[in-house]
């Protein structure tokens, strides 16, 4: 800062300006992102603990810029979702997880699940379940073999209206996850009025899970609670052996993480299932 001969205030104008100017950039790039080939899908597996088999993979949007390099989900969502260009890079998201899909599906895997990441954005929008079901139509995928994941927040507020969504959603045949969960509302009595399927336990739970002995009692608790409550469990984010098995004793229905393996590319992940098919 001295050798440069700015003080502070000058300093955090320059980092504002510079994120503006990367924000306003990344929205330009984004508009043009579907055009020009730029996003693409990886898969990760969720292994069924009890049978060991992959029972579903979740879609993860990538993007690539030629010139800017990978831009992390996290980022280029949130602008999309600021900016309204969420609504068709979701549908592009959807179509094309449902493409891939259909190639796990004729390639020896008739049964897998897909998993899709929802906005709030998207799911707040009038007629999203229409759009969702011509969509999967469309597609010619069985609503069966769809899993939306939703967060705690985006289903809270207008409690009426997201209701009848779900129960909508639940009615086509979809089944619905909850994402991220313990991160984000404090009140659990949404579990009993909405029609879910499953919690995925956030990974910031799983990270402590065998090395704190407090980190593993709320994992054991959530998994508890969501038997009671007839409720699937995934845990994800898990990276290790003695995580995957302390999860497993305590019966954790299902796991997710690079322990499995990192999301990968459909060709990839096909050959991960033919591989893991054989074991
Ligand atoms: P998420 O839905 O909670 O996705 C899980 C994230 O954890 C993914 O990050 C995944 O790559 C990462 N992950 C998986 N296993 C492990 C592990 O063992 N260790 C660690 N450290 N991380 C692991 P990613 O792909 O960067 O996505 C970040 C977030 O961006 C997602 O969190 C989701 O909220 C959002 N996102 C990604 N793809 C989509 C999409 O297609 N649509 C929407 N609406 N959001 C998406
Ligand atoms: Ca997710
Ligand atoms: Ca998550
Ligand atoms: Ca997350």
């Amino acid at each position: 800062a001295k050798a440069s001969g700015k003080n502070q205030y000058e300093l955090y104008q320059e980092e504002m300006h510079q994120n503006e100017s990367r924000r306003m950039l990344l929205e330009m790039k984004l508009r043009k992102a579907i055009d020009h080939n730029e996003l693409y899908l990886v898969y990760q597996p969720i292994v069924d603990t009890k049978s060991n088999e992959i029972v579903s993979v979740e879609a993860l949007a990538r993007w690539k810029h030629k010139e800017l390099g990978e831009i992390s989900p996290s980022e280029f969502i949130q602008i999309a979702e600021e900016t309204g260009l969420i609504i068709p890079i979701s549908e592009w998201i959807i179509q094309k997880a449902c493409e891939d899909l259909i190639y796990f599906q004729l390639n020896g895997f008739p049964k897998i699940r897909m998993a899709i990441n929802v906005s709030a954005v998207h799911f707040n929008q009038v007629g999203f379940v229409k759009s969702m079901n011509d969509l999967f139509q469309k597609m010619n995928v069985s609503t069966h073999q769809i899993e939306l994941e939703l967060t705690e927040s985006m289903i809270m507020p207008n409690a009426v209206e997201t209701v009848n969504k779900l129960v909508k959603l639940k009615q086509l045949g979809i089944k619905l996850s909850i994402d991220d969960f313990g991160t984000g509302y404090s009140s659990l009595s949404y579990l009993n009025r909405f029609p879910l399927d499953t919690l995925k336990i956030d990974q910031s739970f799983i990270k402590g899970v065998s090395a704190y002995k407090d980190d593993s009692s709320i994992v054991e608790a959530i998994i508890m609670m969501a038997q009671r409550l007839h409720l699937k469990v995934v845990a994800e984010g898990v990276e290790s052996k003695k995580q995957y098995d302390l999860l497993k004793k305590e019966s954790c229905d299902l796991i997710q993480g690079y322990y499995i393996t990192k999301p990968l590319p459909a060709n990839k992940l096909l050959e991960f299932l033919q591989c893991w098919d054989g074991e």
